[in-house]
């Protein structure tokens, strides 16, 4: 695809949001496989459990791989667990093993265990444009290495009843970790997922948190298709499974959004410059 800038440091992106099941998964995976097509380097850290992130990306996670439950609970360099993702030319994984489920509880008595995800991102040295990380559905510590890990958040929401419900727990501990751990961090992107365009509810859901998140909000909203919802059972991306899909291209579409928006990295704050 065609080019995109370079953001001159890593943008580490935490894709979070503790209710399931409202893309979280499907919008890391396919916003990291629109920006690996536009020409940037783009990692994926798979920070759940269920390891949802890694099959979408064709990633073997069974029990014995290398995996990220090795760097936070064990200490292993991000090195050793980062794989390439054969289908897109520059997109690279950290799978997550069923093991990390117990991670939440391991980290409890390790040192530095809200830091952990952050020093081993910190000794990475391979050139990296983007690391988006998959959050489970749920507060944890998983959730706060993430936040603790990353500069900015990206909330998916689903265009449904009760989309906001819950929103505020996280914005708290987003706040919170900002003011203890991580002054850096931001919601800096919020993107609207399974949007029905025959649906008023859907539109209402849409202009409620419009309203809410006047400059967060990306424009471009992922559309209810089933393309998006089949891929990872063919460990792809929409973007590889149907390039010609809408779903394809609304994600091509969001990811493109997400890199044109310029960061001032001084306040940590978004601007809404758009960049040629
Ligand atoms: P989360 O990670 O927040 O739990 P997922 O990304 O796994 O959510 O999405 C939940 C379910 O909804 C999955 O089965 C996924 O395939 C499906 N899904 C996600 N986005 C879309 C979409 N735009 N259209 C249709 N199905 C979708
Ligand atoms: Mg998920």
């Amino acid at each position: 695809g065609e080019g995109l800038p370079r953001p001159p440091a890593t943008r580490v992106i935490v894709v979070a949001n503790q209710k399931g099941g409202v893309g979280k998964t499907t919008s890391t995976v396919n916003m990291a496989a629109g920006l690996a097509m536009h020409g940037l380097r783009v990692l994926v850290i798979d920070l759940d459990p269920q390891g949802n992130a890694s099959t979408a990306l064709g990633i073997d996670h069974h029990a014995e791989v290398p995996s990220i439950y090795d760097v936070l609970v064990e200490g292993k360099p991000l090195a050793d667990v980062v794989q390439p993702v054969l289908e897109v030319e520059g997109l690279f994984c950290v799978p997550a093993t069923i093991d990390l489920a117990g991670a939440e509880i391991e980290l409890v008595s390790l040192v530095a265990r809200e830091s952990r995800l952050a020093r081993a991102i910190a000794a990475y040295e391979q050139p990296l444009d983007y690391i988006l990380i998959d959050c489970p559905p749920s507060l944890g510590l998983l959730t706060v290495n993430a936040l603790v890990a990353g500069q900015e958040v990206m909330i998916p929401i689903q265009c449904e009843y009760y989309a906001l419900e819950g929103l505020g727990q996280l914005l708290r501990n987003v706040d919170l970790v900002r003011a203890h751990l991580n002054p850096a961090l931001h919601v800096s992107t919020i993107l609207l997922t399974m949007y029905d365009a025959r649906t008023r509810l859907a539109a209402q859901v849409a202009e409620e948190v419009r309203n809410h998140f006047a400059t967060e909000v990306l424009r471009t909203a992922i559309p209810r298709s089933v393309r998006i919802s089949e891929a990872p059972s063919y460990g792809q991306t929409v973007l590889t499974y149907d390039p010609g899909s809408t779903g394809a291209l609304s994600y091509l579409e969001a990811a493109r959004e997400l890199a044109l928006r310029a960061v001032a990295p001084e306040t940590g704050a978004p601007t809404a410059v758009e960049q040629a």
